[in-house]
């Protein structure tokens, strides 16, 4: 039996053309970018079912990064859509989900790494490029290093819950030109892995491009 599902979705009605920032993140590359407080940050899913993996941090403290769990306590539920409120581990609201055309994104799966992917598909992954190596690369800069690399959200990944309890990853829910938008609830960092991964459906085996907008408030 198959089950279409069906999420709530959200428009924005920013516009492209006012955007002051507009760029294409190349399959399997990364993002590193500084969101005022009050502006707007756009991911657009352009060939549809890729994983944008990533994290928020309190642009002035990196230290006051992304919390999943934080967040998933106070909003009591598992997935993010619009609405969600993303906290800091210090409690504080980093973004505010403003739009979601897609309707669900995970922030339990995780960001692949070259270990994980060993442990999970086998030694011949071992020197396959991941996420992690990717927020190492582009968080550099603004002194993100391994201690300030917490649990990540994965937009448009598909990591349903399974009856008892586990995770799994499943084909995406995402389309081509699907998007999610936030609002900085203060001045924060955006640091992006356009994930890699081709031993999982995470990415529908066939890593693409993504398109990033912001506004000023
Ligand atoms: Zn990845």
């Amino acid at each position: 039996m198959t089950a279409t599902l069906t999420l709530p979705t959200v428009e924005s009605a920013l516009r492209a053309e006012d955007a002051v920032l507009d760029v294409t993140v190349a399959a399997g590359d990364g993002f590193l970018g500084r969101v005022p407080a009050g502006g707007s940050f756009r991911i657009v899913d352009l060939h549809g079912n890729q994983a944008a993996d990533t994290l928020f941090y309190d642009a002035d403290d990196v230290t006051n990064r992304y919390s999943a769990m934080d967040t998933i306590r106070e909003q009591r539920a598992a997935y993010l859509t619009a609405g969600s409120r993303l906290l800091s581990q210090d409690g504080d609201p980093l973004v505010t989900i403003t739009a979601d055309t897609c309707g669900r994104h995970d922030t339990l799966g995780g960001a692949c790494a070259q270990e994980s992917n060993v442990v999970r598909y086998g030694m011949h992954t071992r020197h396959q490029h991941a996420c992690r190596e990717t927020f190492l690369r582009y968080g550099a800069p603004a002194g993100i290093g391994a201690r300030e690399l917490g649990h990540n959200v994965n937009f448009f990944m598909n990591v349903p819950l399974t009856p008892d309890g586990g995770l799994s990853f499943a084909d995406g829910l995402s389309a081509p030109g699907r998007y999610v938008e936030v609002r900085a609830e203060r001045d924060v960092l955006v640091l992006i892995s356009n994930c890699p991964q081709l031993n999982n459906p995470c990415n529908g085996w066939d890593p693409t491009p993504i398109r990033l907008l912001g506004w000023t408030a």
